[in-house]
């Protein structure tokens, strides 16, 4: 029988509340998700509810994972057979599987992602409107958001107001005809589908609450439109619902959330009952002190305390480094040396940052100090399809024999080279024990393929040939600049990249990797030490192998995500980078004016800590081709003064600020011997 003693009084109520609607309305870390897994195995055990008529919807994958693992520790093997934990878009693909004809779909539909997406309305909009691609970004923000609030495309059209407005309609409206004939959907179908339906075909629905008899929703905060009236239709008049959720922490508004549906709820179920939790089991009295500072200069429509009986803990600390490079060298050294003097493991420490490039340093130095970590939501730098391209081209400068790296870039760019030849060439080199790059200028293949496709072979192979001698004879950087530049690797992400936009992003990230490479180069140089290109490559490919091993192994890595994917989660060790303006807050918040959904993902940062947390920022940062100085995020002059060490605040000199470095190195050559 499920155990309820280890929950507060408070939480125990609202775990064993079933007699109607129920929200728990609590800041972080007071235990909300405990209650909702709690509160499952209480259906289970106590109210002998199957699990498979009880659905708990979170928001993000990782969460969902983690809330099914606390749910089997507690129901024991087996228990929970049948229950369903997802996302709502999860939920929401189940249901269009299941009514895939009254939806209007085929079996085998494909969800389409973003990126796709976007071509099909950079078309659309050329097609119909001349655009060239201009407004794709716009339009395809727009009608997401439409989705989000149920608006269909006549729907749309009706209520547009201007040229524009109607532009966009019209687009919406050709677009999804272009998705249903795809048989696809796109990633706000998988909540309008299914809620249309709902709405719609009342035998549908009937269905549906039949089947999920009680609904528990986390993260509720952060519910929009079509998510709320899929759960308000799923629920109906029934008592069966549970939701959790925090005001403070509501941060994708940019995304349609509609943090006023808590509000809503009092409304749509006026035998709502509330129950507010005050207590909060995560961090140490300082980190929640701070917490609570930051949001206090939000306005709040609902009042919350919170206290901790954890101890005071260590003040929190704040860094300045001199730029980027350095901010991500001493994080990525002092997670090694804290890791020991803590005990900790590497699965202790999270680096939590505003946007996703920033992780790319991040890594570079967690990599170089041998950091094992997982980047979670946003794509790890070597997994990133340009690196991998480009790491193909490298590989094989060093290795001819590499037939894999071979086989990745033949036709990247494309060189019309097809399977066939493809084939051929690699049965040929497999006979003569060659690899398929040498194979590429030998004789014997003018009796196996076309005198052009031999052709085709053989000035590939000599070119990649002479790119090799000039990488190995002097300038290996320009040799490579000269091999971007020989395969016009940046027309070809121009053409493969659904914007403009997103193909400079590509470039950058190739150029970032051309940098760390010369960086190696010089480094070596400057004591002294000749560093090949062989070297050099072979360390990065050391590094993306070591990459994916950890990856396999998820036990013990430091955990590198935006802000935004850590809501939720919690860790003993959190590091917030980049506190910068225009950065945290984000430039685009600051020109919209909507800088308190900023302060609440502050907070929600500050709340993800347990025992210690670091605030860092870069006094010059290198952001977009261009080095500028910065000036550090006003979020952290609203930090409680007393309660922080703000190193770097009043300006050290380089000499100190060389000092600190030599210490920190010396207290880990101390541990380490030398590096
Ligand atoms: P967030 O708003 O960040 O999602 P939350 O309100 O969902 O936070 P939980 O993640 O459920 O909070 O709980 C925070 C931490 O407190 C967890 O480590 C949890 O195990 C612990 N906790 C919750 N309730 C209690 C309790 N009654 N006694 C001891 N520890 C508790
Ligand atoms: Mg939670």
């Amino acid at each position: 029988m499920v155990d309820l003693t280890q929950l507060n009084p408070r939480q125990r109520e609202a775990a064993k509340y079933v007699d109607g609607p129920l929200l728990v309305l609590a800041g972080a870390g007071s235990g909300k998700t405990s209650v909702i897994t709690r509160k499952i195995a209480y259906l289970i055990d106590a109210c002998g509810i199957k699990p498979h008529h009880i659905a708990a919807v979170t928001f993000t994958n990782k969460a969902a994972r983690e809330m099914k693992e606390r749910v089997a520790a507690l129901t024991g093997k087996g228990g929970a057979r049948g229950l369903t934990v997802s996302t709502f878009h999860n939920l929401g693909l189940n249901i269009i599987r299941q009514e895939l004809a009254t939806a209007g779909y085929k079996a085998g539909f494909s969800i389409l992602d973003q990126d796709d997406c976007r071509g099909i309305i950079r078309d659309v909009m050329q097609r119909e409107h001349g655009d060239d691609g201009d407004m794709v970004e716009l339009v395809q923000n727009t009608i997401s958001n439409l989705k989000n609030d149920l608006i269909t495309p006549a729907d749309a059209i009706h209520q547009a107001q201007s040229q524009q407005e109607m532009l966009i309609a019209q687009t919406y409206s050709i677009y999804q005809r272009m998705l249903k004939a795809y048989n696809a959907v796109d990633f706000d179908d998988l909540i309008m589908v299914p809620t249309l339906l709902f709405r719609d075909h009342p035998e549908v629905l009937v269905r549906w609450q039949k089947k999920i008899r009680y609904l528990l929703v986390d993260e509720y905060q952060d519910t929009n439109t079509s998510q709320y009236e899929m759960v308000k239709l799923l629920v109906g008049h029934r008592t069966g619902l549970t939701v959790v959720g925090d005001d403070d922490q509501s941060i994708y508004a940019w995304r349609g959330a509609r943090p006023e549906n808590l509000s809503l709820l009092k409304q749509d179920f006026p035998t709502l009952k509330i129950v507010k939790l005050e207590q909060n089991y995560r961090s140490t009295g300082l980190i929640l002190n701070a917490a609570n500072r930051v949001i206090d200069n939000n306005p709040h429509e609902f009042q919350k305390r919170l206290w901790s009986d954890m101890g005071y803990g260590d003040p929190i600390r704040i860094l300045k480094c001199r730029n980027d490079e350095i901010e991500a060298e001493r994080i990525a050294s002092e997670i090694v040396e804290r890791r020991l003097r803590y005990g900790a493991g590497y699965k202790d420490f999270a680096v939590l940052y505003r946007g996703n490039h920033q992780s790319r340093m991040m890594e570079m130095k967690l990599q170089a100090f041998q950091v094992p970590y997982k980047i979670s939501g946003g794509q790890s730098f070597f997994g990133r399809n340009e690196i991998k391209d480009i790491m193909g081209y490298l590989r094989l400068l060093i290795n001819p024999s590499d037939d894999a790296a071979f086989l990745r870039i033949i036709n990247t760019p494309r060189r019309e080279i097809g399977p066939t030849t493809i084939e051929k060439l690699s049965e040929y080199a497999m006979k003569r024990g060659t690899s398929m790059l040498s194979a590429t200028t030998e004789m014997g293949l003018e009796q196996l393929l076309t005198p052009k496709a031999v052709d085709r072979l053989r000035r590939f192979g000599h070119w990649l040939a002479g790119i090799t001698r000039n990488a190995y004879a002097d300038d290996a950087i320009a040799a490579i600049k000269e091999m971007l530049e020989d395969i016009d690797y940046e027309g070809h992400l121009a053409q493969s990249s659904a914007t403009p936009n997103q193909a400079e992003r590509r470039m950058k990230n190739v150029w970032f990797l051309v940098d760390s490479i010369q960086k190696m180069i010089d480094k070596a140089e400057e004591v002294g030490d000749e560093v090949t290109i062989e070297d050099a490559v072979g360390k990065l490919i050391l590094r993306d192998m070591l990459e994916q091993q950890e990856n396999e192994d998820e036990s013990d890595q430091v955990q590198l995500m935006t802000l935004h994917a850590s809501k939720g989660l919690e860790y003993p060790h959190v590091y917030i980078v980049g506190m910068e303006e225009e950065l945290m807050p984000h430039r685009n918040a600051i020109e919209a004016d909507t800088i308190e959904e900023e302060r609440r993902l502050m907070y929600v940062g500050i709340t993800r800590a347990k025992r210690s947390l670091t605030l860092t920022y870069a006094g010059k940062r290198r952001q977009y081709g261009d080095v500028s100085d910065t000036t550090h995020s006003r979020f952290l002059d609203e930090l409680p003064p007393d309660d922080i060490e703000w190193e770097g605040k009043t300006e050290t000199t380089p000499e100190q600020q060389k000092q600190r470095g030599q210490e920190t190195l010396a207290g880990l050559k101390n541990l380490f011997g030398d590096l």
